[in-house]
């Protein structure tokens, strides 16, 4: 059986580890050849090698566009043109905006924000000239609601969320589609610092709809559905992969409402 994402180029940043390491693994068992491209150089040749054929490791800063190009350069030079663009690689500062520095928050903005729109700005030429391509940018909850001691994060992720819907409407006449995912709480490097057992994570959930951490794999499988053609008419969709996260207070609304747990 081919994969749905056979014969397809794609760039997964921030893939040395986390969700970006899942999509870049679930991606190659589709199809596809991967590039996995992160700033952290020793973790990202050993997830690519952990994929195997069908996999390479770039190193790259998403905030600095000559990286990018760089990128571009030598997929083209390997492989060809990339087909899709993950733009997964993320950082969180958890400050609140009183005691938030400028130069903290346009870090977070130049890596979350500029460096998405950067990859795009440079592989979406590529994917035009193909006459096709896809594009998943990867939010978060905290841009569906607000959240407290995230504001450089939260911003960012919202503004993310802005370039989404304004890239799919200048791409999508040209083949590209864009969309976003909003992950919640994910059991990664990043949403579990503590490196808890799942178990223990699942504690913290408990008065949200699906009671659990999210695993990366499951954010993972949703940007594979969002760039195989199972998705060809999604563009400047949301998707909320977080259990049902930002649904509001789980709370009963009425006694005797169906709420057994809280
Ligand atoms: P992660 O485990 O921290 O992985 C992110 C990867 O991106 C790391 O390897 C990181 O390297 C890399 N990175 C950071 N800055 C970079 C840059 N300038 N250029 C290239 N790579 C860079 O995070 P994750 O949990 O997999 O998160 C992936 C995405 O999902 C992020 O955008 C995050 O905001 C979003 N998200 C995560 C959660 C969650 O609960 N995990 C929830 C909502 C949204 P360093 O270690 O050097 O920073």
């Amino acid at each position: 059986m081919t994969g749905k994402l056979e014969g397809r180029i794609a760039v997964v940043t921030g893939a040395a580890r986390g969700q970006g390491e899942a999509t870049a693994r679930i991606f190659a068992e589709a199809g596809a050849r991967v590039v996995l491209a992160d700033v952290l150089e020793e973790d990202g040749r050993k997830a690519a090698g952990r994929i195997g054929d069908g996999a390479m490791f770039r190193k790259l800063d998403v905030s600095d566009e000559g990286s990018w190009n760089a990128l571009l350069e030598a997929t083209r030079t390997e492989w060809g043109t990339p087909d899709i663009l993950i733009n997964n690689a993320g950082i969180v500062h958890p400050v609140d905006a009183l005691n938030l520095e400028k130069a903290d928050f346009e870090r977070v903005l130049g890596i979350n924000l500029i460096g998405s729109w950067l990859g795009i700005k440079v592989l979406a030429p590529g994917m035009i000239e193909k006459g096709k391509g896809a594009i998943v940018n990867i939010c978060s909850s905290s841009a569906l609601i607000g959240m407290n001691g995230l504001t450089a994060y939260a911003s960012s992720k919202w503004a993310l969320r802005g370039l989404t819907k304004n890239v799919a409407m200048e791409l999508g006449y040209r083949g590209v589609r864009v969309n976003a995912i909003f992950p919640g709480g994910i059991n990664t490097p990043m949403g579990n610092i503590t490196e808890e057992p799942a178990e223990e994570l699942n504690k913290y959930y408990v008065g949200q709809t699906i009671q659990r951490i999210g695993e990366p794999e499951e954010v993972a499988r949703t940007s594979l559905f969002l760039c195989s053609d199972d998705a060809s008419y999604l563009a400047g969709a949301e998707i909320a992969v977080d259990g049902g996260q930002t649904l509001g207070p789980y709370t009963p609304f009425l006694p005797g409402a169906p709420n057994s747990v809280v």
